[in-house]
C-alpha cells in the first residue's frame, strides 16, 4: 500500500525506536509468539467493544459479531489478522503505536538484556511490535466508532505514516494488521503451521478465532469442448436414419474440474471450559481438557471447578495429578503449573508464585476478572489482587484434598505420591496447618497395614493420656522395634511412626493437634502418666543404682552427656535419648546424609545423649553388682562399651567405627565358643585390634575421655565369665 501525499509521517517514541531494532536485530527463534500477541490485542479489542456495549447496545451497530478473523495470502506474502472490536482513531494510531512511550518498553529491554526472552514481550505492554519479528512491513486498517478509517504503515526504521483511507475495502468497526512477511517467515502462511499455533497458544480466547482456509473439491460439469465438437462427428454418421439418432438421447461428456473455493474455518471450537458452568462439563471434557494442559497421559486424580464471587471475581479450574511428577522437589525449580488467563486472554504460562511452593503441583487455570491484561511477573507479586486471589485457590486446593480423602483408594494414591507436600506445608504454611493436619497419615503401633490419621489416633488414646506419642526413624520396620516403644506398649498407648525425613521438619512446626502435644518418645523427659506406687518405685530405683550411672558416666566420658535410670525402659537394658530441643537420632543420621549440609551446625544441633539404664533389666542389676564390688572391674568397662555401641544401633543412630564394633562382637563370639582367636603379634599387630575395654572408636577431636588403654587386649574377655 503506497501512501498517497495526504500521509503523514511520524517518528517513534525514541525507546520504541531502541525496541525495534531489538525485535529486529536479536537473533530468536521462537518468532511464533507474534500471532498471540496479535490475537490477544484483537480480542482486546473485542473485549472493550463488549465492554461499551453492555452499557450502550448501539456501539455494535451493523457489527454485531465480534471475532477475529486470519487470511494468509501466499500470492502476496502477506497475513491478515482481522478483528471486529473496537478499532483505532487517528489519534490512537498515532499515540498507541509509536509515539507514546509505555513504562514497559523500557523494562521490557532491560529485562531482554538481563536474559528474559522476546516472549514474554506481551507482560510488558508492547506485544504488538513483535509483528515485526516475522513481518518487514506492518500495515494497520483500523476503523474506530468516532473517526474515520485510517491506515498506519512502517517499515520499522525510525518512522511511520499515518493516512485516510478513502479507497481501501470498507471495515465498518474494528482493526486489520497486514503483516508483510520476511521471505524466511513464510511458513507461518501454512494453514497447518497458523492451526496448531492458534491451539497452542490462543485456544481459549473466549472470541471466535476463523481462519480463511482454501478448499479444493472435484466437480462434475459438462465437458463443453466434446459438445462443440460433436456437431463436426455428425457429418460421419450422416447416412444413418435420422429417427434412430433422435431416439438415443444426447450423450453428454462430463468431466472432472478442481474447484478452489474460499472459506472461513473456526478453530477455536472450544469456548473455554471454566467459563461453562461445572455441572454441564462433563468427566470426558474435564480429562481432554486436563491432558491439553498438561500433556499427562493419564486422567486426572480429582478437579475443582468454581467460581469465586466477591469484592473481585475469579474462575479456576485445578486439578490434581496422579503421579508426583519427576521433578517435583528439584530446588532450582520454582514455576508451577498453574496458568493465568486475565479475561479468557493467557498472561502467564506457569506463574509463578500462584500457589505457595508445597501445592506446585497442582495443574489448571486461574481467569481474573479484574487483574489488568499488561500485568508483569514482577507486578503481580506486589498484586493485591492476586494475594487474595493465592488465598482463595489455596483453600479451594485443601477442600480438593479434602474431597479426595473421602476415598480410600484414591487417597492412598494421592498421599503416596504427595504426602511430601502436605508435610512441606504444614512446616510453610501457618494459616492452613490445621486442615493440612487433618490430612496427614501415619503408620502406629496399632494401625496395622493400614493409615491412621490424627483424629483416629485421638479417638483411640487413652482415658488418661494426654498427648500423642510419635517416633522417628528411617522405616517402619526400623522403629516397630525399638526400645523406646516398651513402655508405651506396656501401657497401651499408640505411638505414630514418622518414618519420612520431612516429619523431622514438619513435625516440629505441628508441635500439637487439636490441643494435644505431640511428644517424640526418643527424647528426654518422656513423662508418661505414672500410678504412686509406680512413682515410688522409680525413686527407689534412682537411688540404688545411683553409683552405678555415675560408673557408666566415667567409662562413657563425654560420649554421653549423663547416665539416668529410665522409667520407659521394660525389655532393653539401656537407651540413648536426645535433648528435647536437640536433634533426634534420626535427624542426626539425616542431616548426615545432606550432601550440602553446613557443619557449623552440627557443633550445637548434634544430639546430646543421655543413657539411659533399665534398672530391672538382669544386665543392669548384674552390672550394678560387679560394680558394686569393684569399680574398676575390667568386664564391667568391656559390657559397658558394648552396651553403649548396641544402644547407638538400637536408638536409632549410626556406629562411628562399626568394624570394632564388629570385633568386640566376635571376640564374644568366640569367648562363647571357647575358641582363642587372639591376634597373633604376627599377623596382626596389637594396636590395630583396640582393647576390647578401650574406647578406641572415640576420634580424638571429639575430645572423648577414653580411659586408660588396657595393657593387654586378651585380658578382658577372659573374665566375663
Ligand atoms: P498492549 O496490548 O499490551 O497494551 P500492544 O503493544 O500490543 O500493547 O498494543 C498497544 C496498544 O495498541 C494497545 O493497548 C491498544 O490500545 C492498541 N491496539 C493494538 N492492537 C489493537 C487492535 N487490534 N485493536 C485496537 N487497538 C489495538
Amino acid at each position: 500500500m503506497s501512501a498517497p501525499e495526504t500521509s503523514e509521517t511520524f517518528t517513534f517514541q525514541a525507546e520504541i525506536n531502541q525496541l525495534l531494532s531489538l525485535i529486529i536485530n536479536t537473533f530468536y527463534s521462537n518468532k511464533e509468539i507474534f500471532l498471540r500477541e496479535l490475537i490477544s490485542n484483537a480480542s482486546d479489542a473485542c473485549d472493550k467493544i463488549r465492554f461499551l456495549s453492555l452499557t450502550d447496545k448501539t456501539v455494535l451497530g451493523e457489527h454485531p459479531d465480534l471475532e477475529i478473523k486470519i487470511t494468509p495470502d501466499k500470492a502476496n506474502k502477506t497475513l491478515t489478522i482481522q478483528d471486529s472490536g473496537i478499532g483505532m482513531t487517528k489519534a490512537d494510531l498515532v499515540n498507541n503505536l509509536g509515539t507514546i512511550a509505555r513504562s514497559g518498553t523500557k523494562a521490557f529491554m532491560e529485562a531482554i538484556q538481563a536474559g528474559a526472552d522476546i516472549s514474554m514481550i506481551g507482560q510488558f505492554g508492547v506485544g504488538f511490535y513483535s509483528a515485526f519479528l516475522v513481518a518487514h512491513q506492518v500495515t494497520v486498517v483500523s476503523k474506530h466508532n468516532d473517526d474515520e478509517q485510517y491506515i498506519w504503515e512502517s517499515s520499522a526504521g525510525d518512522s511511520f505514516t499515518v493516512h485516510l483511507d478513502t479507497t481501501g475495502e470498507r471495515l465498518g468497526r474494528g482493526s486489520k494488521i497486514i503483516l508483510h512477511m520476511k521471505d524466511d517467515q513464510l511458513e507461518y502462511l501454512e494453514e497447518s503451521r497458523i492451526k496448531e499455533l492458534i491451539k497452542k497458544h490462543s485456544e481459549f480466547i473466549s472470541f471466535p478465532i476463523k481462519l480463511m482456509v482454501e478448499k479444493t473439491t472435484e466437480k462434475e460439469v459438462e465437458d463443453e469442448e466434446s459438445a462443440e465438437k460433436k456437431p463436426e462427428e455428425k457429418p460421419e454418421d450422416a447416412e444413418k436414419p435420422q429417427v434412430e439418432d433422435e431416439k438415443k438421447p444426447v450423450e453428454k461428456k462430463m468431466k472432472k474440474v478442481k474447484e478452489v473455493t474460499h472459506e472461513l474455518e473456526l478453530i477455536n471450537k472450544q469456548k473455554a471450559l471454566w467459563m461453562r458452568k461445572p455441572e454441564e462439563v462433563t468427566k470426558e471434557e474435564y480429562t481432554a481438557f486436563y491432558k491439553a494442559l498438561s500433556n499427562d497421559w493419564e486422567e486426572h486424580l480429582a478437579v475443582k471447578h468454581f467460581f469465586f464471587e466477591g469484592n473481585l471475581e475469579f474462575r479456576a479450574i485445578l486439578f490434581v495429578p496422579r503421579r508426583a511428577p519427576f521433578d517435583l522437589f528439584e530446588s532450582r525449580k520454582k514455576n508451577n503449573n498453574l496458568k493465568l488467563y486475565v479475561r479468557r486472554v493467557l498472561i502467564m504460562d506457569n506463574a509463578e508464585d500462584m500457589v505457595p511452593e508445597y501445592l506446585n503441583f497442582i495443574r489448571g487455570i486461574i481467569d481474573s476478572e479484574d487483574l489488568p491484561l499488561n500485568i508483569s511477573r514482577e507486578m503481580l507479586q506486589q498484586n493485591k489482587i492476586l494475594k487474595i486471589i493465592k488465598k482463595n485457590v489455596v483453600k479451594k486446593v485443601i477442600e480438593l484434598f479434602e474431597d479426595i480423602a473421602a476415598n480410600k483408594d484414591d487417597f492412598k494414591k494421592f498421599y503416596e505420591a504427595f504426602s511430601k507436600n502436605l508435610k512441606l506445608g504444614i512446616h510453610e504454611d501457618t494459616d492452613n496447618r490445621a486442615k493440612l493436619a487433618n490430612l496427614l497419615r501415619y503408620y502406629s503401633t496399632k494401625s496395622g497395614e493400614e493409615w491412621t490419621s490424627l483424629k483416629e489416633y485421638t479417638e483411640r488414646m487413652k482415658p488418661e493420656q494426654k498427648s500423642i506419642y510419635y517416633i522417628t526413624g528411617e522405616s517402619k520396620a526400623h522403629v516397630m522395634s525399638s526400645p523406646f516403644l516398651e513402655k508405651l506398649k506396656k501401657k497401651d498407648y499408640e505411638v505414630l511412626f514418622m518414618t519420612e525425613p520431612i516429619d523431622e521438619y514438619s513435625v516440629q512446626q505441628l508441635r500439637e493437634y487439636e490441643g494435644k502435644k505431640l511428644v517424640c518418645v526418643s527424647k528426654e523427659g518422656l513423662q508418661l502418666e505414672e500410678e504412686e506406687a509406680e512413682k515410688k518405685a522409680f525413686e527407689d530405683q534412682k537411688a540404688l543404682n545411683e553409683n552405678l550411672c555415675k560408673c557408666i558416666k566415667d567409662i562413657l566420658g563425654e560420649k554421653v552427656e549423663k547416665v539416668v535410670v529410665s522409667n520407659t525402659l521394660v525389655d532393653s537394658p539401656c537407651c540413648l535419648v536426645t535433648g528435647e530441643y536437640g536433634w533426634s537420632a534420626n535427624m542426626e543420621r539425616i542431616m548426615k546424609a545432606q550432601a550440602l549440609r553446613d557443619n557449623s551446625m552440627f557443633s550445637y544441633m548434634a544430639s546430646k545423649k543421655t543413657m539411659e539404664i533399665n534398672a530391672t533389666h538382669p544386665i543392669i542389676t548384674e552390672l550394678r553388682r560387679k560394680s558394686d564390688a569393684d569399680k574398676n572391674d575390667k568386664t564391667v568397662k568391656d559390657l559397658v562399651w558394648l552396651m553403649y555401641e548396641t544402644a547407638l544401633l538400637t536408638s536409632g543412630f549410626t556406629l562411628e567405627e562399626p568394624a570394632t564394633f564388629a570385633k568386640r562382637i566376635h571376640r564374644m563370639m568366640a569367648f562363647g565358643l571357647n575358641l582363642d582367636i587372639e591376634p597373633t603379634p604376627a599377623s596382626a599387630p596389637a594396636d590395630e585390634l583396640p582393647a576390647l575395654e578401650t574406647p578406641a572408636a572415640a576420634p580424638a577431636a571429639e575430645g572423648a575421655a577414653a580411659p586408660a588403654p588396657a595393657a593387654a587386649p586378651e585380658t578382658s574377655m577372659d573374665s566375663v565369665d
